[in-house]
């Protein structure tokens, strides 16, 4: 009993009953199985599916890496633009330096020519006394003179007006330029400015692109712990299936066992029954011919084996009790003592198994079988025997023969010393019972 459940109970967390456990736990067992089937494939099912979403979170993560890449490409190339694009806006910003340089060079020759031209209307004045040119040709003194002051007023005027002239093209040459290179500096600008919008929107996408991408990595991590606790789970239901397969095997050999037993034990019980109607008839015989010889024979007395009783346990041995449980020379008495003279067999109080075949200094031959009886393990000790039938981890049947009543060990006379635990047999004995109140004796 103790190594088959605890080979049972690894498997599936609960008990089988010796006595009836049978076929109905077998279709128990069974039904489990084909369950934990059902839960395996289910498992697998979601491996798949896990496996899929795995895949589906890596490709998408591929194309988001691709996107991520162009993005970086396009960011890199705005970046060198936008480096291309402050290149020549310095080298603008120089040409505006140059061209101011040239402007004040311009505004010195301009005011060189005010000069010159204060210069050529004071010599006018020596000559001609007024300023104005109206007076220079209204004091000819002839007309051959004011031909001549003509003439004079013409150059100084003709070379008035070219100068003006000069002095007004350098002055629109001089805007132009600052215009176009102001209009050109513009255009760089708003050019870097658009660029630089550009990187922004990009960097923008990228940083998306990047959340996404982390939450794609999560996912993915997420999946594959969810594959591993089902790969986890897919090996506990196989170590299940397995536990469950080793335990219908056992039950089916253990099955078979008890039957065994109980076809062994029926036919002894019928071979002894057998016996002692021939040792009956006998006697009767040799009463009938000697009337007055003596009553009993020298040979020890063979008994028979007690009837199986209906209830959970049966009578161990024929004989009387002779001792009760409860204190005794100060000490704890277990059990009961049955006393019988002759060769008594001594009978499996109930369906068990063997859990120790031994020889001890107190209880002599000591045979200890354990059963399970409605969900209750109980442990039964039969001491003092002369011979064991039977050895450890053998089943027995209720009334199988498992030794003869005996005087070994610790013991005065022959007699059988049977003690019931509810629960594990344990040296200070806490867990026996009056067996008095589960056998009839
Ligand atoms: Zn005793």
């Amino acid at each position: 009993m103790i190594a088959l459940s605890t080979a049972i109970t690894l498997g599936l967390g609960s008990m089988f009953t010796i006595q009836h456990a049978d076929a109905e736990s077998i279709k128990e067992m069974q039904e489990k199985t084909k369950k934990i089937e059902e839960q395996q494939s289910g498992v697998k099912l979601d491996i798949n599916r896990a496996d899929q979403d795995i895949n589906k979170l890596q490709n998408q993560q591929e194309t988001v890496e691709q996107q991520i890449h162009r993005l970086e490409l396009a960011i890199n190339d705005s970046t060198q633009k936008i480096a291309e694009k402050g290149i020549q806006i310095e080298e603008t910003k120089e040409e505006i330096e140059a061209l101011k340089a040239e402007i004040i060079v311009l505004k010195d020759r301009i005011a060189k020519r005010n000069e010159l031209l204060k210069e050529r209307a004071v010599s006018l004045q020596e000559s001609g006394g007024n300023v104005s040119y109206l007076e220079v040709l209204l004091g000819s003194s002839s007309f051959s003179d004011f031909i001549g002051r003509v003439g004079a007023v013409t150059t100084i005027v003709e070379a008035d007006q070219e100068i003006l002239k000069q002095h007004e093209i350098d002055k629109k040459d001089l805007e132009d330029k600052q215009k176009s290179v102001e209009t050109k500096l513009n255009n760089l600008e708003s050019m870097r400015a658009e660029l630089e919008n550009m990187k922004s929107q990009l960097t923008a996408q990228k940083g998306q692109k990047d959340k996404l991408m982390a939450q794609l990595e999560e996912k993915e991590d997420d999946a594959h712990e969810l594959k591993m606790n089902l790969k986890e789970e897919e090996e506990n239901l196989a170590a299940q299936a397995s536990a469950m397969k080793e335990a219908i095997n056992l039950e089916k050999n253990r099955l078979a066992e008890l039957e065994a037993a109980r076809k062994k034990a029926a036919a002894e019980e019928k071979k002894r029954a057998a016996e002692a109607a021939a040792a009956a008839a006998k006697q009767s015989a040799a009463s009938a011919k000697s009337s007055s010889g003596s009553s009993s024979s020298n040979t020890p007395a063979v008994t028979s084996a007690p009837p199986v009783s209906s209830g959970q346990f049966t009578r161990p041995s024929a004989g009387r009790v002779t001792s009760q449980i409860g204190s005794r020379w100060n000490k704890f008495h277990a059990g009961i003592d049955i006393a019988q003279s002759g060769t008594v067999p001594v009978v499996a109080a109930a369906d068990g198994v063997v859990i120790r075949s031994y020889l001890s200094s107190s209880y002599g031959n000591c045979i200890m079988v354990s059963h399970s009886i409605g969900g209750q393990t109980y442990t039964t000790v039969y001491a003092h025997l002369s011979s064991r039938n039977v050895g450890s981890g053998q089943v027995v049947a209720k009334g199988q023969q498992i030794g003869i009543m005996g005087n070994t060990g610790h013991s005065f006379g022959q007699h059988l010393h049977f003690e019931l635990h509810k629960g594990a047999w344990n040296v200070s004995k806490t867990n026996a019972v009056n067996p008095l109140n589960y056998v009839s004796m």
